[in-house]
């Protein structure tokens, strides 16, 4: 299994090189709690973190 990434940009976890959402490639494999946003604009969470797109997003990054 590909290990994931979790970008330190906008928190999006990938097992790409590049993250898939805002294309940086500062990703990091320190990461912790997982977040899936499948309707962003109707979720709590989504705006506490600032999320705009469907996905998987780490909690915190380091
Ligand atoms: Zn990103």
């Amino acid at each position: 299994m590909a290990k994931e990434l979790a970008c330190r940009e906008c928190r999006c976890v990938t097992t790409a090189k590049v993250c898939p959402v805002c294309k940086s490639t500062d990703l990091s494999p320190d990461w912790n709690g997982i977040v899936l946003v499948v309707k962003p604009t109707n979720s709590k969470i989504s705006n506490t973190l600032g999320i705009t797109k469907p996905g998987k997003y780490a909690l915190k990054v380091t």
